[in-house]
Formats: structure tokens, C-alpha cells, sequence
């Protein structure tokens, strides 16, 4: 067994007891914590500020006179100051907070295509996405006859970058596509893919969800329209999600939803509505899912993505070396340029049963489809098992799920 990693600046046992979780146990086993592409755990400090913000600082925003209420406006405009830098964004009236990034991109598919994308065209999109960039689209498209043209990939699980062009040449009126994907690891191209359609005079929205929790992001490099991303992926507590996009689209935008908080002037004779970002956050938010973002984001930072990175990578070689020494395994994904998850399927051996007995090891993994299911069917499956990792992992969990990876397929074989 490895000793623990460390990195300048990073000590990886300090940074684990940062984390509460890990250090439990079940079934007489230390926690193995692999289902980080699902959702990632919380740091004590998240957990901290979202219990002071309830403790002291609790109340509406926007609305109040009162000190209190000044106070959580602060905070609340402050977290999307943090998520603007995040996002290396040019304003923060670039950032609208919503409930995940199934919900921003659900926003640009309800209030974009009308009045931008043309009827007949298409919306571009990679079989690899995640039905939260797929479902969206197709529910709008069938409200504005417009289509949706699924992009190939390549048998290592990359783009199909000549049928991406192709795609873009066949009456393309929109692309999206995730910059990383959450089945099979790949990172995608997104600065060049989003240039290529951008030559084409084509908006772009780019699915960050599995991105922003592994690599740095920067909206003005990559040049998108719209960006997505979840806080609960990014240590950052659920319910709160992020859409950027350009001042100028979101200017455009008509609102998403009525209510309070979003307009300007209501009355039985014509309402006017709020300039962006308020004009797409109708009703109280998640003051705190805001506050405690902001909070994970400064968590992230501190500890620097080069580090996040760097222990993920070495997480991700070893646990590929592993799977590949062991008979009957297959690697579903193997892009040259991946983040820290391993999909697998096993001959003779269905990815449930897998999950269920490394469960038992206290290894959490995920088995099934990943809501991927056009990907799995592209590829001729119905289901993989996936350990995704974070930086918090340490490489003698892999060797704990190598081997109880082992002991399952010998049990069941
Ligand atoms: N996009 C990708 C690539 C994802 O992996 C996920 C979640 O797994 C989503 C979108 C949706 O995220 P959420 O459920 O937080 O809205």
C-alpha cells in the first residue's frame, strides 16, 4: 500500500478531516467514498457558514430595511460576485442562481430558442450528454419544430469532431454539449468546439456540471453563451445552481418564471419585468445554497485546482492500471484527456450486483445508465459501474476497491 499524497500546500490527511463523512464506517469498513461524480461531500466549512447564515444571519433579501435583511443581501450578491470571479465572468449580473444546472439549462431552453434559433434547424448536441442536456431540448423542440442532432463519438469516447462539423453545416441553428462527461471521464474540447460553431454565427451553451467540481473554468476564454453548473457537484451544498450567461443573451431573454423579485413595475395593465439577473430569479431563492457555494468555491481555491488535479489524475492512473491488470474487465472511456472517473463493465457479471457487494467493503460506487441512456445505447450497453473520484480520495482506497473488485468477480464468476 501507498502512503498518502502529498502536494506542496496540500496535505491530503488534513484535507480529509476536512470532510466529516470520511471518516465514517459501515459494516465494520472505512467509508470508500467513489460517487463523486454523483454528488461530492461537504467540508466542515461549508457546513459552518450554512449554520451561521441560519444561527445569525437569517433573513429575506432584497425587500427588507432592516439591518438583517441588508446583511443577507450582502452576502447573497456577494456569492455571485465569488461565482462571477469563479467563472472567470465579466459581471456578476452575469450570473443567475437557480436550483442545479438542470435548471439553467432548462431556462435557456424555455426562454432562448423562440426568438434566436430558427424553425427547422437543429440543436446540436453529443450523444454522450447527460439527460439534463438532452430532454430539455427535445421538449422545446417539439414546441418550435425544431430538431435535435445528435453528434458521434469515437470507440475512446471523444467527440466525433468530423460529424461535429458536419452537424454544424446540416441547417444547425444551436449547439450544446457537456464539457466533461459524466459516464465515461472525457473532457471536452469546448474552447475549440464552441469556436468552430461560433464561425458559424451559432450560440453555444456548454453543460459544466462535471467540469466545474475538476477543472478550471474560464466563460470569456471559452467564449459560450451560456454556462451551467450544480453546487452540490463542487462541494457546495444541493439545491443551488448557476447559469451564466453573456449580458447581452441574458438582455435578450424574456423571464423564465413570474413572481415576486423579478419585476420592475406590476400592474393590471402591463408588468415590467426586472433587467437580469433578478428578471430570472422569481420568489425567495436559496439564500443559503448561495452563501454556502460561495463558501466552497473560496474552499476550492484555497486549496488550488493544480492540486485538485494533481491527486485526482494519480487516483484515476492508478485505478485504470488496476482495472486493466484484472480478467474481464473492460474500461468504457479511455480519452486521453479525462477527469477522475472510472466506468467499467465486467463479462458475465451485471454492474448492480458489483455495486451492491463493493457496498458491502464500503465502497460507494454507482451502477446503471448515469442518465447517459442514448450514450449506453450508442455503445451497446445497458449499464456500467463508475468510481469517480475527488481529490479528498486517497490511493489506498483504490487499492481497498481494487481488491474487493477482485474478491466480487471471483464470488460471482
Ligand atoms: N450534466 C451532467 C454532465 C451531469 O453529470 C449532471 C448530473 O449528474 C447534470 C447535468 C445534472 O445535474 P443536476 O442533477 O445537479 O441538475
Amino acid at each position: 500500500m501507498e502512503s498518502s499524497t502529498k502536494f506542496p500546500d496540500f496535505d491530503l490527511q488534513a484535507v480529509r478531516a476536512d470532510f466529516p463523512v470520511l471518516a465514517r464506517e459501515k459494516y465494520g469498513r472505512p467509508l470508500v467514498y467513489f460517487d463523486n461524480a454523483a454528488s461530492t461531500q461537504k467540508p466542515q466549512c461549508v457546513i459552518d457558514r450554512i449554520a451561521r447564515f441560519y444561527s445569525y444571519g437569517y433573513s429575506n433579501i432584497h425587500r427588507g430595511l432592516h439591518f438583517l435583511s441588508e446583511e443577507a443581501t450582502a452576502d447573497y450578491e456577494a456569492a455571485r460576485s465569488t461565482v462571477a470571479d469563479f467563472l472567470g465572468a465579466a459581471s456578476p449580473d452575469e450570473i443567475v442562481f437557480t436550483r442545479n444546472a438542470t435548471e439553467s439549462i432548462n431556462l435557456v431552453a424555455s426562454t432562448f430558442l423562440a426568438d434566436h434559433v430558427p424553425t427547422g434547424s437543429s440543436i446540436v448536441l453529443t450523444v454522450m450528454e447527460h439527460h439534463a442536456n438532452i430532454v430539455p431540448w427535445q421538449l422545446a423542440a417539439e414546441k418550435l419544430g425544431l430538431k435535435v442532432r445528435p453528434v458521434k463519438i469515437t470507440p475512446s469516447g471523444e467527440v466525433d469532431r468530423e460529424d461535429f462539423r458536419k452537424a454544424l453545416d446540416e441547417n444547425a441553428g444551436m449547439v450544446v454539449f457537456c464539457h466533461v462527461s459524466n459516464s465515461l471521464g472525457t473532457i471536452n474540447p469546448a474552447k475549440e468546439m464552441a469556436s468552430e460553431a461560433k464561425a458559424k454565427g451559432l450560440p453555444v451553451l456548454i453543460d459544466g456540471a462535471q467540469a466545474a467540481p475538476h477543472i478550471p473554468v474560464n466563460v470569456q476564454d471559452l467564449d459560450c453563451d451560456f454556462y451551467a453548473f450544480s453546487g452540490h457537484k463542487v462541494f457546495g451544498p444541493t439545491g443551488i445552481g448557476v447559469l451564466y450567461g453573456k449580458a447581452e443573451r441574458l438582455a435578450s431573454l424574456p423571464p423564465y418564471q413570474g413572481g415576486g423579485d423579478m419585476i420592475e413595475r406590476v400592474s393590471f395593465e402591463g408588468t415590467t419585468f426586472a433587467p437580469p439577473p433578478a428578471r430570472f430569479e422569481a420568489g425567495t431563492p436559496h439564500i443559503a445554497g448561495a452563501i454556502g457555494l460561495a463558501e466552497a468555491i473560496r474552499y476550492c481555491k484555497k486549496l488550488g485546482y493544480a492540486a485538485m488535479e494533481a491527486q485526482e489524475q494519480a487516483l484515476l492512473a492508478k485505478a485504470t492500471a488496476g482495472l486493466r491488470e484484472i480478467s474481464g474487465v473492460r474500461i468504457v472511456g479511455e480519452a486521453p484527456n479525462k477527469v477522475g472517473v472510472a466506468s467499467f463493465v465486467v463479462d458475465g457479471v451485471h454492474p448492480h450486483d458489483l455495486a451492491t457487494f463493493l457496498d458491502r467493503d464500503g465502497v460507494a460506487v454507482r451502477a446503471g445508465h448515469h442518465c447517459t441512456m442514448p450514450l449506453l445505447e450508442f455503445l451497446g450497453l445497458t449499464a456500467t459501474t463508475r468510481a469517480s473520484f475527488a481529490f479528498y480520495n486517497d490511493l489506498q482506497e483504490v487499492d481497498v476497491f481494487l481488491e474487493s473488485l477482485q474478491k466480487t468477480i471471483d464470488l460471482l464468476r
